[in-house]
């Protein structure tokens, strides 16, 4: 057993060296075919065509409308620019109610499109938005919902539709956790008016940056198409205030070539979870989140982990920073809601959001995904046992100091 002793903490909080060598990031990017990826870049070179609704942009689109079971898939240079042009070509105007608990691009999108964000709260079950909350926020300047499928976990596609049916809007998701995940027995990406994907190179798939808006509805698609080209129809004919949202033929060679992983992809992830599953299991305030449920599946990208005040003492922050220091980049994902950012400071954006909060001030999401391994996950679970098991010898030596946690003797 380790020796008690506060001096003798092997912690690299506190001089030892770190347990990991290089830093392990949350979702790192996983690419294991180079060699198919050349093959398609090859082609490009072949035909002289980079960008501009090339084949390989074609074909992506077409294998993964397949796969989703979705009519139409718009591949895009990103899910910010894809949501902007979605929030565009549906003509919403006034306040699109959004989570705060989410990456900061879903409200940036709704801001860079002219659009107000009403920040709604989530559920504290779920931790998507809360239905009955965003129903309370609706009111005559409402245009929409935009809501986030959080780490992959499905919203309650099935109350967000009847509230919006029943005050006419329109009602669209950030999917960019979500690729490859199912709710009741349906591929995310049919959900709503249309759904937007992130292909981040931190993404479960990626395209190294990009992602498409998918959806059932035919005319929006063509809107879309011809949006994300400037709104060109024809040679110099220019229906619609377009921008430049497309995806270039070597991020499409790049989702070509990754496409073929998805199985492997899975396998890994859904490994790198079940080794902290395991791992975590017995340690008190410490849970990890699972949204495989009845009709549901899901990707295993975020290894997400609710840490209660109850963890012997070790708050939330100092175990992120004695993690950090072992070269584990844990995250507080994502604290501290984006109400709570400098960017969103102006009164017009403030709301009471308790649930985001309090999860917010909980959450740890570990290094998972497709290039993590399951030995490395184990090993950081050991890492946490041992904080835990030592968390007075360590709470003897560090002190809170203007908010952060500092080393003290
Ligand atoms: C990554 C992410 C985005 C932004 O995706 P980009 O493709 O990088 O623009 C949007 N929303 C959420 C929830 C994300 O995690």
């Amino acid at each position: 057993m380790y020796p008690m002793n506060a001096n003798t903490l092997q912690l690299a909080l506190f001089g030892d060296v770190p347990a990991f060598e290089k830093p392990l990031h949350t979702n790192q990017p996983y690419s294991a075919a180079p060699q198919q990826f050349f093959n398609h870049v090859e082609q490009c070179f072949d035909r002289g065509w980079f960008t501009n609704d090339g084949p390989l942009v074609r074909e992506l689109e077409s294998r993964i409308s397949r796969f989703l079971g979705v009519e139409h898939c718009v591949a895009v240079t990103n899910a910010t620019l894809g949501l902007q042009l979605l929030m565009n070509a549906l003509e919403l105007r006034g306040e699109v109610i959004v989570p705060s608990f989410t990456f900061v691009a879903t409200p940036h999108a709704v801001c860079n499109s002219g659009l107000h964000p009403v920040f709604c709260d989530i559920d504290p079950d779920s931790w998507n938005m809360d239905p009955g909350h965003c129903a309370s926020l609706i009111n005559e300047k409402t245009s929409a919902i935009l809501s986030v499928h959080l780490f992959g976990r499905p919203c309650d596609t099935h109350r967000l539709q009847e509230i919006a049916q029943d005050h006419n809007l329109k009602l669209i998701y950030d999917a960019a956790h979500a690729f490859a995940c199912s709710h009741t027995n349906k591929k995310i990406g049919g959900f709503g008016d249309a759904e937007v994907f992130s292909f981040h190179a931190n993404k479960f798939f990626h395209t190294i940056e990009g992602g498409a808006i998918t959806t059932n509805d035919g005319e929006l698609a063509q809107r879309l198409r011809l949006d994300r080209n400037f709104g060109f129809v024809g040679i110099d004919n220019v229906e619609s205030l377009g921008t430049n949202a497309k995806m270039s033929e070597v991020h499409a060679a790049m989702g070509l070539s990754n496409l073929d992983l998805l199985d492997d992809t899975l396998g890994r992830c859904r490994d790198v979870y079940q080794s902290y599953a395991d791992g975590l299991r017995d340690i008190p305030g410490v849970t990890i989140r699972n949204y495989d449920a009845q009709g549901d599946s899901w990707n295993y990208q975020y290894v997400v982990a609710e840490i209660d005040e109850q963890l012997n003492g070790i708050p939330r922050d100092l175990m992120v920073d004695i993690l950090c220091a072992e070269n584990v980049i844990a995250r507080r994902y994502f604290y501290p809601g984006c109400h709570r950012m400098a960017a969103y400071a102006a009164p017009r954006f403030q709301r009471c959001l308790p649930i985001t909060e309090k999860v917010a001030d909980r959450v740890i999401v570990l290094p998972g995904g497709a290039a993590m391994n399951a030995q490395s996950a184990r090993e950081i679970c050991s890492l946490i046992q041992y904080t835990v098991d030592h968390a007075a010898p360590i709470l003897e030596r560090v002190s809170k100091i203007d908010g952060a946690w500092r080393v003290t003797t």
